[in-house]
């Protein structure tokens, strides 16, 4: 934002104009202590058309992007081909209640009970204050957030403590690295094992790893150097909460090499659990059909992909048949 000298238009005050991002302050070559105008578009949003540089006097100043988090002191980064810059301090307060809810999701640690509403009358009540704190809740805070919350209360601390026994890879998904999802956060679990392996790994391990390109493994690396995340990382670890992979050493493997792709819906599994049997059994999942494809399974209602499978000549299999495969 610019903030401004408020001054009239169109009938309104302005003392607030947006400035998008980095990039417009620099393509309109903005300083401290300018002279702007601006004008509001579509008579809404007032944004600056052009700087008034003939008034310049010489005490204005460059904008510096700042390097660091405002809120937190935590590293703020900017990605290539990004105009944003982020926070990446996972125990800011500002990011508290998106780092919390992402946490607690169904990709995170899929906490049950613990959504965007409760979060919030959470962190409003100061009965958590980051995600460590979710750990230390006590089943007669949670009960004062609703009316006869009891039964509520007892139910969520259960899930939490549920979410202790969580496999690394959603742990690992739940932190809300960036361009870290559930598939990424797999193979980083698979790869490394243990929560310490990842956070010690140097940045040439993380680019190594299949999958993970350059970008990403630069933000996992940034993102494990940070005080925030030993602090956290370590309060979960006093919590009890699991930090290494869990799936033991797998035996059979007789979907090595094999990919599946899924289509239509299951009457047994959801298509996650379809995936997870795949995987267990050491082969792979891709959401389109290619050659590579050596299995479609389809359900009821398989849309395109079954038409692509039949085309190109790739097996494919009704859920019978794959109840067969896995048994
Ligand atoms: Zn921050």
């Amino acid at each position: 934002m610019a903030i401004l000298e408020p001054v009239v238009v169109a009938g309104s005050t302005i003392s607030k104009t947006t400035l998008h991002n980095e990039d417009f302050i620099k393509e309109k070559d903005l300083k401290i202590g300018d002279h702007v105008l601006i004008q509001k578009a579509g008579d809404v949003i007032p944004e600056v058309v052009k700087v008034l540089k003939e008034k310049r006097n010489g005490t204005e100043k460059e904008f510096e992007m700042p390097k660091k988090c405002p809120v937190c002191g935590a590293e703020a980064v900017r990605e290539e081909g990004e105009a944003a810059v982020y926070c990446i301090g996972i125990e800011c307060k500002a990011r508290n209640l998106r780092n919390i809810i992402h946490f607690a999701s169904k990709e995170g640690m899929n906490i049950e009970g613990l959504g965007e509403k409760i979060v919030e009358q959470l962190l409003e009540n100061k009965l958590i204050e980051t995600i460590a704190d979710i750990y230390y809740l006590k089943q007669e805070d949670i009960e004062t957030l609703k009316k006869d919350g009891k039964k509520f209360a007892k139910n969520l601390i259960d899930a939490i403590e549920q979410s202790k026994n969580n496999d690394l890879d959603r742990l690992i998904c739940a932190l809300g690295i960036r361009h870290i999802g559930t598939k990424s956060a797999k193979t980083l679990a698979r790869e490394f094992r243990t929560i310490d392996n990842l956070m010690n790994a140097s940045l040439e391990d993380l680019a190594l790893v299949e999958d993970i390109g350059e970008i990403t493994a630069k933000s996992i690396y940034e993102f494990f150097k940070q005080d925030q995340t030993k602090d956290l990382i370590n309060k979960l670890k006093k919590a009890n909460v699991n930090m290494k992979l869990l799936q033991n050493e797998k035996t059979d493997n007789r979907f090595e090499g094999k990919t599946f792709v899924l289509t239509g819906s299951l009457e047994k599994y959801t298509r996650d659990e379809a995936s997870k049997i795949i995987e267990d059994f050491g082969g792979k999942t891709s959401s389109s059909v290619s050659k590579k494809t050596d299995f479609v399974l389809a359900g009821e209602e398989a849309g395109s992909k079954l038409t692509k499978a039949e085309s190109l000549g790739i097996k494919i299999i009704s859920e019978q048949e794959f109840e067969e495969m896995i048994k």
